[in-house]
């Protein structure tokens, strides 16, 4: 079965996690295909899962510590959620680049 792509994310000015320092130049909204972020929008890195927001420059920050607290439980879920999900993949592809 041949795979499918989809163009669901934006391109945007290149940047580095605040966090790890991974290279990130596009995103994915969690709700709207192609939706692009504005300033206090929540980022989450594909590589660490931290959470980064969009700053008035549209330059990623760390998020505070306390920053989690401060959502509604939804939010706070979907991107506890999200976190989960993305940590999941990174130790799946660990396991696989340790077995190459
Ligand atoms: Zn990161």
């Amino acid at each position: 079965m041949p795979l499918k792509r989809k163009q669901n994310c934006v391109r945007l000015n290149p940047d580095l996690c605040p966090h790890c320092g991974a290279y990130l130049d596009a995103a994915t909204d969690a709700e709207k295909v192609e939706a692009l972020p504005t300033p206090g929008d929540i980022c989450l890195c594909l590589q660490c899962a931290g959470i980064c927001l969009w700053n008035e420059d549209m330059w990623l920050e760390k998020a505070p510590p306390d920053f989690l607290e401060t959502l509604c439980p939804g939010h706070r879920s979907l991107v506890e959620r999200a976190q989960e999900l993305i940590r999941t993949v990174s130790r799946t592809a660990e396991k696989r680049k340790a077995q190459h």
